[in-house]
């Protein structure tokens, strides 16, 4: 569809450009002109008083030949010499969708020296690894990753490319998928494989996390998404699995670089890292005042935990965005969380109820947290996190 405007109809009232809820329509020589962000949704033509504006379905040439794509890929996103959780759960959700799709599953993995992650890769159920190893790939960087990944899908043709919904993940999806003409969706929470189109079903929150939003990529190969870190479990590893290894050569050259690497500076707070933590302490409103989140902190110092936070201690200005656990925050699933002060609105859950164990702290015995949780003590957090911390230390003591 879209939606065009009769210049010789147009009186320049004005009442389109005030009604567009996407700010997309102006008025230029008085006469009302459509911008890029017009979504087609058709609101302008309602109230043009003189039926200047139409809708009009526009035949759309689509000259992919989309039985040539097949397989699932996951795009391997390394730290540090090893694959970062996200990548091995959407190995094991990938094989999931592989297996329903009746297809492969394989892993992209770019880098320098990382073939024997290989056998990781294989182990998290994948068929295949395409290997690009390159002195230029030593480090991410946009440019030479977007090249490489975008040269791979035109040459071998996925079905389905996952991405991981992390800095870099969110740099280079989004590129790649822009450089290869197809569609992407961004920082998904739910796959599937929609019944009646067999197309991959991608669920993410819209509208500010008001609702679920589950969309489909019809037209265009490969179906592209990224995908929260945390949301899905990683699979069980089996090392007895094999694959096949399939070395491409990369073609980027030092002059296709952009940006040079001079140093990593390592910059952790205590909320580095949530959705890799196995243990996350988070606080809410219930601390009171920042201050209190030092007690969070101590607990979390002695058990080797993370420091998470609910939106309200968030909003409050007690700590940055980074450390929000939350559908508009981070999405964690570690071994223990123990929620200290925290409500446990619906908003926070979604982003923490996969947790192995959840341990809520909270003075209102009806807290809603403590219908998630598997241990609950009811008492004052400013009372129960001192004891916890000082026994805590005592038992590591002996
Ligand atoms: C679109 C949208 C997205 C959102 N995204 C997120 C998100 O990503 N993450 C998130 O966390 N929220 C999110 N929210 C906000 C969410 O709805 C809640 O408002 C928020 O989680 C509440 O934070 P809280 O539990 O710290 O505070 P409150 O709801 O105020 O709860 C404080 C709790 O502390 C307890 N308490 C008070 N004093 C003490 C004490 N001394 N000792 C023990 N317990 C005490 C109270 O009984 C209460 O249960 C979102 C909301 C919307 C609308």
């Amino acid at each position: 569809m879209a939606v065009i405007i009769d210049e010789e109809k147009c009186i320049g009232c004005g009442i389109c450009e005030t009604t567009c809820p996407f700010g997309a329509i102006s008025l230029k020589n008085s006469k009302a002109v459509i911008g890029l962000a017009c979504t087609q949704c058709g609101a302008c033509v309602d109230v043009c008083p003189v039926g200047a504006i139409s809708r009009v379905e526009v035949a759309q040439e689509v000259t992919m030949d989309k039985t040539q794509y097949k397989n699932v890929w996951v795009y391997i996103e390394t730290v540090e010499g090893k694959i970062k959780n996200v990548s091995l759960e959407l190995l094991g959700e990938g094989r999931k969708l592989a297996d329903k799709m009746g297809q492969h599953l394989a892993g992209v993995l770019l880098g320098k020296n990382v073939e024997s992650l290989s056998k990781d890769i294989f182990a998290a159920g994948a068929d295949e690894v395409y290997l690009v190893e390159a002195d230029e790939l030593a480090h991410y960087n946009t440019d030479g990753y977007t090249t490489v990944v975008a040269n791979l899908i035109q040459e071998y043709k996925p079905s389905v490319v996952l991405v991981g919904a992390t800095n870099d993940g969110r740099d280079l999806g989004p590129r790649i998928a822009s450089r290869i003409a197809t569609g992407l969706t961004a920082d998904c929470t739910g796959l599937a494989i929609d019944d009646e189109t067999g197309l991959v079903a991608w669920t993410r929150p819209a509208f500010g996390g008001n609702i679920m939003a589950t969309i489909l990529c019809p037209e265009h190969r490969p179906q592209m998404g990224t995908v929260r870190p945390s949301v899905f479990k990683k699979p069980l590893l089996d090392y007895d699995r094999c694959g096949k290894i399939i070395r491409v050569k990369s073609t980027v050259k030092p002059e296709d670089i952009r940006t040079k690497l001079t140093d990593v500076v390592k910059v952790c707070t205590t909320c580095c890292n949530l959705e890799e933590a196995e243990i996350i302490v988070s606080g809410g409103r219930g601390l009171g005042k920042p201050e209190n989140f030092k007690l969070v902190e101590d607990l979390a110092e002695v058990l080797g935990a993370t420091v998470g936070a609910s939106r309200a201690a968030v909003d409050a200005g007690w700590k940055p965005h980074m450390c929000q656990v939350g559908q508009t925050g981070k999405t964690v699933g570690p071994k223990i969380y123990i929620a200290c002060g925290i409500s446990g609105a619906v908003q926070h859950l979604v982003g923490m109820s996969s947790s192995d164990i959840i341990i809520a702290i909270n003075r209102d015995k009806d807290a809603p947290i403590f219908q998630v949780a598997n241990y609950g003590i009811v008492g004052d957090v400013l009372e129960v996190l001192p004891i916890m911390t000082e026994e805590f230390k005592k038992r590591k003591a002996c």
